[in-house]
C-alpha cells in the first residue's frame, strides 16, 4: 500500500466540509492514519506550492492556503494517491471534474477547490514530511 497526502483547504473547512471529505475517503476503504486542524505558516504553503512560483495565481493561492485553518490528513490504502485524485476530480472543478467526485459535487471555482492530494509517490514522500514532520 502506499500514503498521500490530503489537504482540506481553508475554503472547505470554512465550508464546513471536513466531515464530507473524510467520510469519503473512509467510505472509499483508505486509512486515515494522521490527521490535524492547523492555520499554516507561511514557509510550510510556500515550500508546498513551490512548483507554482513564478505563476499569476501564485500569490493568490499562497494569501488562500494561508488564509484560515486547513485539515492535513495522511492517508494509507491500495493505490491511495490516484484513488484519491480520483475522489477529488480534477483542478477545475467545472471543466475537470466529473460529477460524483469531491469537487466536481461540491466546488465551482478553481481555487476554491476544497482538497489537495499529492500527484505522485515522490510528492507524497515530500510532502507528509512537510505538514507531519512528527511523523518522519
Ligand atoms: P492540488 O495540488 O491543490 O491538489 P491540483 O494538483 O489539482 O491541485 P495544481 O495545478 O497543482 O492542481 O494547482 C494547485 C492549486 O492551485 C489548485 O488546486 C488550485 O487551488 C490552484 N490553482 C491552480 N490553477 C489555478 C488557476 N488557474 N487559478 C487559480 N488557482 C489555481
Amino acid at each position: 500500500s502506499e500514503r498521500t497526502l490530503v489537504l482540506v483547504k481553508p475554503d472547505g473547512v470554512a465550508r464546513g466540509l471536513t466531515g464530507e471529505v473524510l467520510g469519503r475517503i473512509e467510505r472509499k476503504g483508505l486509512r486515515i492514519v494522521a490527521l490535524k486542524m492547523l492555520l499554516a505558516p507561511r514557509d510550510t504553503a510556500e515550500q508546498h506550492y513551490a512548483e507554482h512560483e513564478g505563476k499569476g495565481f501564485y500569490p493568490g493561492l499562497l494569501d488562500f492556503i494561508t488564509s484560515g485553518p486547513l485539515v492535513a490528513a495522511v492517508v494509507e490504502g491500495e493505490r491511495a494517491i490516484p484513488a484519491f485524485r480520483q475522489l477529488a476530480g480534477g483542478t477545475d472543478p467545472v471543466e475537470k471534474a466529473a460529477t460524483g467526485s469531491i469537487r466536481g459535487d461540491l466546488a465551482l471555482e478553481t481555487q476554491l477547490n476544497i482538497v489537495h492530494g499529492s500527484d505522485a509517490p515522490e510528492s507524497a514522500v515530500r510532502e507528509i514530511a512537510l505538514w507531519f514532520p512528527e511523523l518522519v
